[in-house]
Protein backbone atom coordinates (compact mmCIF):
# COMPACT_ATOMS: atom_id res chain seq x y z
CA UNK A 1 0.00 0.00 0.00
CA UNK A 2 1.56 3.26 -0.94
CA UNK A 3 1.10 5.72 1.89
CA UNK A 4 1.67 9.23 -0.50
CA UNK A 5 -2.07 8.37 -1.73
CA UNK A 6 -3.11 9.17 1.91
CA UNK A 7 -0.57 12.09 2.87
CA UNK A 8 -1.36 15.43 1.81
CA UNK A 9 -1.81 18.74 2.52
CA UNK A 10 -5.82 18.78 2.63
CA UNK A 11 -5.71 15.57 4.30
CA UNK A 12 -2.84 17.47 7.37
CA UNK A 13 -5.68 20.29 7.24
CA UNK A 14 -8.29 17.94 8.28
CA UNK A 15 -6.44 16.38 10.92
CA UNK A 16 -4.81 18.92 12.54
CA UNK A 17 -7.59 21.68 12.04
CA UNK A 18 -4.77 23.86 11.25
CA UNK A 19 -3.71 25.91 8.42
CA UNK A 20 -0.51 23.42 6.92
CA UNK A 21 2.18 24.80 4.27
CA UNK A 22 3.45 21.56 3.41
CA UNK A 23 3.92 17.65 4.27
CA UNK A 24 6.96 16.24 4.13
CA UNK A 25 7.96 12.39 4.76
CA UNK A 26 10.93 11.18 6.37
CA UNK A 27 12.88 8.51 5.57
CA UNK A 28 11.83 6.46 8.60
CA UNK A 29 8.21 6.68 6.94
CA UNK A 30 7.28 9.50 10.15
CA UNK A 31 5.12 12.55 8.94
CA UNK A 32 6.32 16.47 9.33
CA UNK A 33 3.44 18.72 9.18
CA UNK A 34 4.59 21.75 8.82
CA UNK A 35 2.04 24.81 9.70
CA UNK A 36 1.70 28.44 8.61
CA UNK A 37 2.13 29.37 11.76
CA UNK A 38 5.90 28.27 11.57
CA UNK A 39 5.77 25.10 14.17
CA UNK A 40 6.04 21.83 12.69
CA UNK A 41 4.05 18.55 14.30
CA UNK A 42 5.05 14.86 13.83
CA UNK A 43 1.29 12.90 12.52
CA UNK A 44 1.21 9.05 12.99
CA UNK A 45 0.61 7.73 9.63
CA UNK A 46 -2.00 5.98 10.58
CA UNK A 47 -3.83 9.10 11.24
CA UNK A 48 -3.63 9.74 7.68
CA UNK A 49 -4.88 6.38 6.46
CA UNK A 50 -7.86 6.97 8.97
CA UNK A 51 -8.64 10.54 7.15
CA UNK A 52 -8.70 8.61 4.09
CA UNK A 53 -11.96 6.25 5.47
CA UNK A 54 -13.22 8.85 7.25
CA UNK A 55 -13.22 11.47 4.34
CA UNK A 56 -15.21 8.91 1.92
CA UNK A 57 -17.27 7.94 4.45
CA UNK A 58 -18.85 11.67 4.75
CA UNK A 59 -18.67 12.20 1.22
CA UNK A 60 -20.40 8.89 0.40
CA UNK A 61 -23.76 10.17 2.43
CA UNK A 62 -24.56 12.49 -0.48
CA UNK A 63 -24.87 9.79 -3.04
CA UNK A 64 -27.93 8.62 -4.26
CA UNK A 65 -28.03 4.84 -5.01
CA UNK A 66 -30.14 2.52 -7.91
CA UNK A 67 -29.79 -0.92 -7.63
CA UNK A 68 -28.95 -2.08 -11.50
CA UNK A 69 -28.88 -5.99 -10.84
CA UNK A 70 -27.69 -7.41 -7.17
CA UNK A 71 -23.84 -6.72 -8.48
CA UNK A 72 -24.10 -3.15 -10.01
CA UNK A 73 -25.31 0.04 -8.24
CA UNK A 74 -25.43 3.72 -10.52
CA UNK A 75 -24.10 6.17 -8.07
CA UNK A 76 -25.07 9.74 -8.16
CA UNK A 77 -24.07 12.06 -6.19
CA UNK A 78 -27.07 15.42 -4.97
CA UNK A 79 -24.46 17.84 -6.52
CA UNK A 80 -23.77 16.47 -9.75
CA UNK A 81 -25.05 15.46 -12.77
CA UNK A 82 -22.28 12.61 -13.72
CA UNK A 83 -23.86 8.90 -12.64
CA UNK A 84 -20.62 6.51 -11.87
CA UNK A 85 -21.48 2.81 -11.57
CA UNK A 86 -19.84 0.20 -8.99
CA UNK A 87 -19.73 -2.98 -9.23
CA UNK A 88 -19.24 -5.63 -6.41
CA UNK A 89 -16.63 -7.92 -7.09
CA UNK A 90 -15.80 -11.06 -5.00
CA UNK A 91 -12.37 -8.90 -3.48
CA UNK A 92 -13.70 -5.65 -4.11
CA UNK A 93 -15.58 -2.72 -5.03
CA UNK A 94 -14.77 -1.27 -8.42
CA UNK A 95 -16.14 1.96 -9.93
CA UNK A 96 -15.34 4.18 -13.05
CA UNK A 97 -14.76 7.11 -11.27
CA UNK A 98 -11.03 9.42 -11.12
CA UNK A 99 -10.70 8.46 -7.41
CA UNK A 100 -11.29 4.53 -7.58
CA UNK A 101 -8.49 4.89 -10.97
CA UNK A 102 -5.82 7.04 -9.39
CA UNK A 103 -5.87 4.54 -5.91
CA UNK A 104 -5.39 1.81 -8.16
CA UNK A 105 -2.25 3.26 -10.05
CA UNK A 106 -1.21 3.90 -6.18
CA UNK A 107 -1.08 0.44 -6.36
CA UNK A 108 -3.48 0.14 -3.53
CA UNK A 109 -4.75 -3.31 -3.90
CA UNK A 110 -8.69 -2.85 -2.76
CA UNK A 111 -9.41 1.05 -4.18
CA UNK A 112 -12.43 1.97 -2.45
CA UNK A 113 -14.23 5.64 -3.16
CA UNK A 114 -16.62 7.03 -2.23
CA UNK A 115 -19.03 5.82 -4.45
CA UNK A 116 -17.77 2.51 -2.67
CA UNK A 117 -18.74 3.66 0.32
CA UNK A 118 -22.36 4.40 -0.38
CA UNK A 119 -22.70 0.80 -1.27
CA UNK A 120 -21.05 -0.38 1.38
CA UNK A 121 -23.37 1.01 3.71
CA UNK A 122 -26.28 0.15 1.72
CA UNK A 123 -25.29 -3.43 1.74
CA UNK A 124 -25.07 -3.26 5.38
CA UNK A 125 -21.58 -2.77 6.23
CA UNK A 126 -19.20 -0.33 7.57
CA UNK A 127 -16.60 -1.00 5.94
CA UNK A 128 -14.82 -3.08 3.17
CA UNK A 129 -13.08 -5.09 5.70
CA UNK A 130 -16.88 -5.80 7.18
CA UNK A 131 -17.91 -6.65 3.39
CA UNK A 132 -14.75 -8.74 2.73
CA UNK A 133 -16.14 -11.02 5.98
CA UNK A 134 -19.37 -11.30 4.62
CA UNK A 135 -20.54 -15.05 4.28
CA UNK A 136 -21.52 -15.20 0.93
ZN1 LIG B 1 -16.16 6.06 -7.35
Amino acid sequence: MSPDYFVSVRAAERITSKRVKKVSQWRNGAILVHFKDGKINVVDPLDFQRDFVDFRQQQSRDILLSRITPTLYACKSAAHEKVYSVVIEEERLRCNCKDWEIQLEEGLQRPCCKHGYAVLQKLGCRSLQDFLQMPV
